[in-house]
């Protein structure tokens, strides 16, 4: 059972994602590296992105350890890449894995905080570029793909200054406001397909993303990457085939 105002209580069967494959980006830290070694964990063939290879062999090799299926690594800067990269990796999945059934966007940077007066244009189009222009770039490249599954889940990631602006957050907030959109848009889009879209919005979690904006917090207090993974287990698992569209919290007030 799945409770909105309890997310992280759902408890996913252990082969939830058996004979998935779900493409993790962000995957080397973070929120993104819990979900995909959670992902594998429960079947999935998870293929693994993002820049720094090393860091990502890490997580290739917990994944082994774990004795969950092999999973691909595919590193692609997201600040630097454009549209026939993304197309290439479509290219690389169809013809190494066969298939898609899932992408979990995760991938994201943050600034200091700063007044809009006083923000650099080059961290503004940045931003731009790896938290809400590779979301666009990546699905497009991938939908057809996605279309094959028999039941595919786009997750996109969110925040809590996505959906009221608040001061000094400028480019990040924009950015994720974006993403709001983004997945409204597509899930209506997607509404008569095999392929749904949602977001979620993880709420202050421990990792070094939260450190940039909040660099003087007790962080004992804070949820860890590992807490919200069964949200994400929810919306990648064909528990939430009927779930198209939302914005969903995993830490509700
Ligand atoms: P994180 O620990 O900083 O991890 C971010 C991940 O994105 C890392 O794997 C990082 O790779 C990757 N990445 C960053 N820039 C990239 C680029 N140019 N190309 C490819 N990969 C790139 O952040 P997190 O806190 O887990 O955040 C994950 C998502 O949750 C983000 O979308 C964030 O906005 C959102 N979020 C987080 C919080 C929070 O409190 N933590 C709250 C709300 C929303 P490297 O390992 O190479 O850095």
């Amino acid at each position: 059972m799945f409770d909105v105002k309890q997310p992280l209580n759902y408890q996913a069967s252990a082969d939830l994602l058996k004979n998935k494959t779900i493409l993790v980006t962000g995957a080397s830290d973070g929120i993104g590296r819990a979900v995909a070694l959670a992902y594998a964990k429960h079947g999935a063939t998870v293929i693994l992105h993002g820049r720094s290879v090393e860091k990502l062999e890490a997580v290739y090799d917990q994944i082994i350890q774990q004795g969950s299926a092999k999973p691909a690594i595919v590193p692609l800067d997201l600040a630097k890449a454009s549209l026939p990269q993304y197309q290439e990796l479509a290219q690389v999945i169809e013809s190494d894995l066969g298939k898609l059934d899932g992408i979990l966007h995760n991938a994201g940077i943050i600034s200091e905080l700063s007044p809009i007066e006083y923000t650099d244009a080059a961290i503004w189009h940045e931003m731009m570029q790896v938290n809400i222009n590779s979301v666009f770039m990546l699905t497009q490249s991938c939908l057809l793909l996605l279309k094959q599954s028999s039941a595919a889940s786009i997750i996109t990631t969110s925040s809590g200054v996505a959906r009221k602006g608040r001061a000094f957050w400028g480019p990040y907030s924009v950015s994720k406001f974006a993403i709001e959109g983004f997945t409204q848009i597509l899930a209506d889009e997607l509404e008569k397909t095999c392929v749904r879209i949602n977001a979620i919005n993880p709420g202050a979690t421990r990792t070094k993303m939260r450190a940039i904006p909040y660099p003087a917090e007790d962080v004992s207090k804070l949820m860890t990457p590992d807490d919200l993974v069964p949200l994400y287990l929810y919306l990648m698992g064909n528990d939430s085939l009927d779930v198209n569209g939302q914005s969903i919290d995993a830490q509700p007030k």
